[in-house]
């Protein structure tokens, strides 16, 4: 079960190993545990992250018990999981999630787009704290995206149970549906719902098998007639927060545990299509080429020297690059790539593809084409709410761990809520920046520590918020 894991010895659990049985062994022991504290000390001394156990509220061991138990559902032979959303074993692992909620005493209730909520009710008549993840995956993805948030919202409650702590506001997890949007091709779906950017009309769309997503939504219990019953209303959420792995390099490389997410990066997308005349690759002289494809070559090293030329996380991607006639003695006529860039500013994005077309057409009179670009989707970056973003500062700071403000590059549900309400994410750092795979790691330690900021973070805003 276990073995999925890379097996890391968990430094919060380490030390409760089972006693020597003899004298012997014992004088021994005393020994070899004197060297050990020595060196332990003088590592602990020396890395900033780690941190005293002692002032943890979550608890590390159980934490880690639901996340290898979550990672049975769908597990694929690489040690990762295939949990896509709307499939059977999404089902089953939605099952052992409602029952994980229910033992932590929390009211659950399922909304019409399936998304799965657990409440713990507050002291006073004010909007509810938030926060939680999603649980599907990707295909042949890892089992700490989602699962890590997810996991770590229940211990939360777990942890506030354990410690009797009441709340003036009322607590409520979240498990949003199909996040990932391999299935049907609609990612972060149950936020987006429950933002009320999506609606009915994505009941008719059908996937592979031929089933449309109410089918789904009905299989999963719910009424898809009422789907827009999922929507939450301005003002009902006084806060939302989201635990997740970084899923790329920056705390990692860095070794920085806590990562406090500026905002989710602005996405936008282009589709260029290249027109040149498609001619004999023999008789047409080097000079009088019309060639679609080398001039596509071009202009997509433009996509990447651009977004290099400037400071920032920015990223500028070109995913593929398609030829007509795609014949080995035919001069291209036509060629045609998409241009993706990502930026926490809007504004920024717009910089680069203005500049990114002033070179297509500079190399479109050098090689005697046309290059036309359209735009295809977008989504406009979503900014971390600041005094959410301070509250997990803070709590990260009490604990003695260092932070570091990052954007996230990845899509998340946290940007379908920032639309309803104030919303922040707290990182996590993924190994060697690997996710979407089952190499996706994130130690015990660096997951307790997640969690535990989320604790302090919860209870800070639930302070902090709606003061009179
Ligand atoms: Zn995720």
């Amino acid at each position: 079960m276990a073995g999925y894991f890379v097996n890391e010895r968990n430094p919060m659990t380490a030390g409760n190993q089972g006693k020597p049985r003899r004298i012997a062994c014992r004088i021994a022991a005393v020994l070899a545990l004197s060297i050990l504290w020595m060196v332990s000390f003088a590592v602990r001394t020396s890395r900033a992250q780690a941190s005293d156990p002692k002032k943890f509220h979550v608890n590390s061991q159980r934490l880690q018990g639901t996340l290898e138990k979550l990672s049975e559902f769908g597990r694929n032979p690489e040690g990762g999981v295939t949990r896509t959303g709307f499939s059977e074993t999404d089902m089953a692992a939605r099952e052992y999630v409602i029952g994980l909620m229910k033992q932590a005493a929390l009211e659950v209730r399922v909304d019409p787009a399936g998304n799965i909520f657990g409440l713990r009710a507050g002291s006073e008549k004010l909007p509810k704290l938030l926060f939680g993840s999603h649980i599907d995956s990707v295909l042949h993805g890892g089992n700490f995206d989602g699962d890590v948030g997810s996991m770590g919202a229940i211990e939360v409650i777990r942890a506030l149970n354990d410690g009797n702590v009441k709340t003036r506001h009322t607590l409520e997890v979240v498990i949003w549906t199909n996040e990932e949007g391999n299935h049907f091709g609609i990612g972060t779906l149950g936020s987006a719902v429950a933002a009320g950017t999506l609606g009915p009309e994505i009941l008719d769309r059908k996937d592979e098998q031929g089933l449309t997503l109410a089918d789904w939504l009905r299989r999963y219990g719910q009424d898809p007639s009422h789907l827009t019953d999922a929507r939450i209303p301005r003002g009902a959420l006084a806060a939302f927060l989201e635990l997740h792995i970084e899923q790329g390099p920056h705390l990692d490389e860095s070794k920085i545990p806590i990562g406090i997410v500026q905002g989710i990066v602005g996405i936008r997308r282009w589709q260029c299509v290249v027109t040149g005349f498609a001619n004999h690759a023999g008789t047409t002289p080097m000079n009088r080429r019309k060639d679609a494809l080398a001039a596509a070559s071009r202009e997509l090293l433009v996509v990447r020297e651009v977004v290099r030329a400037e400071t920032g996380h920015q990223v500028g991607t070109v995913g593929f690059l398609r030829a007509e006639p795609g014949a080995i003695n035919v001069i291209p006529g036509r060629a045609e790539f998409p241009v993706e860039l990502r930026d926490l500013e809007a504004a920024k994005i717009d910089r680069m593809w203005e500049r990114m077309q002033a070179r297509f057409m500079q190399i479109d009179k050098e090689e005697n084409v046309e290059t036309r670009c359209t735009a295809l989707d977008k989504s406009d970056p979503a900014h971390a709410d600041p005094a959410l973003q301070a509250a997990i500062r803070d709590a990260a700071k009490s604990l003695g761990l260092a932070t570091m403000d990052l954007p996230s590059e990845a899509g998340q549900d946290s940007q379908e809520i920032a639309k309803i309400a104030p919303m922040a994410m707290i990182f996590v750092p993924s190994r060697d920046g690997i996710s979407h795979s089952p190499k996706e790691f994130t130690s015990w330690q660096d997951v307790a520590n997640g969690a535990e900021v989320l604790y302090h973070a919860v209870l800070l805003l639930d302070d902090r918020l709606n003061r009179k």
